[in-house]
C-alpha cells in the first residue's frame, strides 16, 4: 500500500464538499462526533500504510486521562483522592525493605521498637512532610541553647507531634534524607513528573521508561533495595490514572459480513497443509514470518517531529515504526525445528552498509545480516533470503507456508534461484487469518519477550552499552537465537506452534524459554570474579546462572547441553 498523507486527503475532501457547504462558525456536537469517527478510521489507514500491522503488535502507548496543564495540578488531585489509601503504604514484596536501624550516636530505641500497623481509617501519621519533620526536630533540639525543649513545648507549636520517641524517629528520617515512606513518595513524584514531561513531547512512554526514570531518580533518593518492580510501576500508573492505549483493529461492516468466508479460507489452508504433510512428511514443511523490532531509544532523547499538534498520536506510531529493523524466522514441524540462521534486515540510511561498517561490524555464524533504507524486507531481499537461507538449508523438497505479503508474491522470480533438483511449493496464508493460523505468530512474540528481558536489563542497570547500536543488536540476537531456537531444551516449542494451529496431531510438552532462563528467583552465582553478582539469566544449554558480563561480553554461545 502507498503511504497516506492525511493533509492531501483533507484537501481532496474539501474539493468535494466546498461546492455544497460553507463554514459556519463553531462546529456542532454532531460535527465533532463525525470528525472523531472519520479520524479513527483515517488513523488506522495511515498506520496500516506506514508499515505492516505486525510492527504494531506489541506496541503499547499510554494515555494520561487528564486535561491538566501542569504536573503540580495533577499531583494535588492525586494527593487529595489518595489521602486514605496511599499506594506506597503497602509496598510490594519485591520493594519491601526493612526499616533501617538508627545509627549509634543516639540512645537506641530499637529494643522496644514495635512496627506500627497502619490504621486504614486514619491518614497515616507518615503523611507528615519531611519539611515538617525537619522544622519540628530543629525546634525540639533548639540549636541556639543546645538544650532540648520539652514535649509539651514542642507540641504547642507542632500539633502533629505525639511523643519524644516520634521526634527521635523523625530526627533519624531527617538525617537519612527521609523515611522509606518519604523516599517512595519522592520516587513517585519524580517518576510521575518525568512521565508528565514525556507526554508533553512527542515521545512514546513504555513501562521500561517509567522503570528507568524511577531507578535513575533513586540514585539521588537512595532507597535501599528499590528496583521499580513491575508491581510498583503498575501502582504508579493507577495512581496517576495512566492507562494503556492499544491501537485497536478497525472492524468495518464489510469485515463482519466476510467472517464466515474468512473461516472457510483458514480451514482450507490448514487442510491443504495437512494433506501435503500426509503425502510428504513433516520435514519438508516450513513456515516463515518477519517481525519489526524497535530500535531502543537513547535515554532522554527527544524525538523531533514535524507537523501540527493534533496529529501527534499518528506521528508517534509512525515514528516508532520507522525506527525499526526486521527479523525473519523460519520453523518446521519436523525434526529440524528452526533453520540454523536468523535473518536480520537493519535500517541503514543509504540502504547498504558502508565499506568500513561491512568489514568491522559484528558477525556470527547463526545470523544472516542485510540492510535496507526502511529497515523492512524488500522484494530483492526476499529473493536473497530464498537463495541464501531457505534453499541452501533444505534438500529434495520444500513447502513454504507464508502470509500474503506483496513482498513474497513474485514466485516466478523465486524459481530462478531454486536449485534444479529441489521440489518447491509455496502455500499462502489467506489475508486476515494470519493471526489465527500462522504457526510463528505467537512464537515470535515469545522470542521478543526473551530479547526484551536482556535489553531491559542493560537499561535498568545502566550498563555502558548502546542498546540501539548495530553491533549490540546483532550480538544480542546471535546469543538469544542460540538460546531460544538452538537449545535442545526449547526445540519442541516449534513443533507445538504447528500443532496449536491445527496442522499436526501430536502435541508437545515444550519448555517456555523465558520462564526457564528468567525464573522469578535466579539463584547461585557465576564463576566470574570481579563482578557484583547481578545475574542475568540461566543458560538454556548448560543451565549455568550467568551474569551479564559472562553472557554478553564473553559471548556465551553455548553448545554444551545438560538435560
Ligand atoms: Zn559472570
Ligand atoms: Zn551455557
Amino acid at each position: 500500500m502507498d503511504s497516506v498523507n492525511p493533509m492531501n486527503v483533507l484537501k481532496l475532501l474539501e474539493e468535494n464538499y466546498k461546492q455544497l457547504f460553507q463554514l459556519d462558525g463553531q462546529p456542532s456536537e454532531a460535527d465533532k462526533q463525525l470528525k472523531g469517527l472519520v479520524k479513527e478510521f483515517m488513523d488506522i489507514k495511515i498506520i496500516r500504510a506506514g508499515s505492516s500491522s505486525l510492527a504494531l503488535e506489541e506496541d503499547l502507548q499510554y494515555e494520561l486521562q487528564t486535561d491538566m496543564q501542569t504536573f503540580d495540578e495533577i499531583e494535588k488531585l492525586v494527593a487529595a483522592s489518595n489521602q486514605l489509601a496511599e499506594p506506597d503504604e503497602n509496598p510490594s514484596q519485591e520493594d519491601q525493605v526493612v526499616e533501617p536501624l538508627s545509627s549509634g550516636t543516639e540512645p537506641s530505641s530499637n529494643e522496644f521498637y514495635v512496627q506500627r500497623i497502619p490504621n486504614p481509617k486514619q491518614p497515616p501519621s507518615n503523611a507528615v512532610t519531611l519539611d515538617y519533620k525537619k522544622r519540628s526536630v530543629d525546634f525540639w533540639r533548639n540549636v541556639a541553647t543546645k538544650k532540648r525543649r520539652s514535649l509539651s513545648c514542642v507540641q504547642t507549636k507542632f500539633k502533629k507531634v505525639t511523643s519524644i520517641r516520634q521526634l527521635q524517629e523523625w530526627e533519624r528520617h531527617v538525617a537519612e534524607g527521609g523515611s522509606r515512606y518519604d523516599k517512595l513518595k519522592a520516587l513517585r513524584l519524580e517518576t510521575g513528573k518525568q512521565f508528565f514531561l514525556a507526554k508533553q513531547k512527542p515521545h512514546i512512554a513504555k513501562d521500561m521508561d517509567i522503570r528507568r526514570w524511577a531507578v535513575t531518580a533513586n540514585r539521588t533518593i537512595g532507597l535501599v533495595g528499590f528496583t521499580a518492580s513491575p508491581d510498583w510501576v503498575g501502582k504508579l500508573k493507577r495512581n496517576y490514572g495512566i492507562v494503556d492505549r492499544k491501537i485497536t483493529k478497525f472492524v468495518t461492516d464489510k469485515y463482519i459480513q466476510e467472517a464466515p468466508q474468512v473461516k472457510k479460507t483458514a480451514e482450507e489452508c490448514v487442510a491443504l497443509v495437512r494433506s501435503r504433510i500426509s503425502d510428504y512428511g513433516l520435514d519438508c514443511m516450513w513456515n516463515t514470518d518477519q517481525s519489526g523490532f524497535d530500535y531502543e531509544m537513547r535515554p532522554g532523547r527527544t524525538l523531533h517531529l514535524a507537523g501540527a499538534k493534533h496529529v501527534l498520536a499518528i506521528c508517534q506510531s509512525e515514528n516508532s515504526m520507522t525506527h525499526s529493523y526486521t527479523v525473519m524466522m523460519t520453523i518446521s514441524p519436523g525434526t529440524r525445528k528452526f533453520l540454523p540462521q536468523l535473518w536480520i534486515t537493519l535500517q541503514e540510511d543509504k540502504g547498504v552498509f558502508g565499506p568500513i561498517v561491512a568489514r568491522t561490524m559484528f558477525k556470527a555464524d547463526n545470523l544472516y545480516v542485510t540492510a535496507s533504507a526502511s529497515g523492512k524486507m524488500t522484494k530483492k531481499l526476499y529473493l536473497e533470503w530464498c537463495e541464501k537461507i531457505l534453499f541452501s538449508h533444505v534438500e529434495d523438497r520444500c513447502i513454504l507456508l507464508a502470509d500474503s505479503l506483496k513482498t513474497y508474491s513474485d514466485q516466478e522470480a523465486v524459481l530462478e534461484f531454486k536449485p534444479e533438483e529441489l521440489e518447491y511449493e509455496m502455500i499462502t496464508i489467506p489475508p486476515k487469518v494470519t493471526g489465527d493460523i500462522q504457526p510463528l505468530d505467537r512464537l515470535f512474540r515469545m522470542y521478543k519477550d526473551f530479547f526484551r528481558k536482556i535489553s531491559s536489563f542493560i537499561i535498568l542497570h545502566s550498563l555502558p552499552l548502546q542498546v540501539h547500536h548495530r553491533d549490540v543488536i546483532l550480538k544480542m540476537h546471535s546469543l538469544v537465537y542460540q538460546q531460544f531456537a538452538r537449545s535442545p531444551r526449547f526445540g519442541d516449542l516449534a513443533n507445538q506452534a504447528w500443532h496449536l494451529r491445527g496442522y499436526t496431531d501430536e502435541s508437545f510438552d515444550y519448555v517456555n524459554p523465558t520462564e526457564f532462563s528468567f525464573p522469578k528467583k535466579l539463584t547461585g552465582h557465576c564463576d566470574h570474579q570481579n563482578w557484583d553478582d547481578r545475574l542475568l539469566l540461566k543458560c538454556g544449554w548448560c543451565k549455568a546462572p550467568l551474569c551479564f558480563h559472562h553472557f554478553y561480553d564473553q559471548y556465551h554461545l553455548c553448545k554444551i547441553y545438560l538435560p
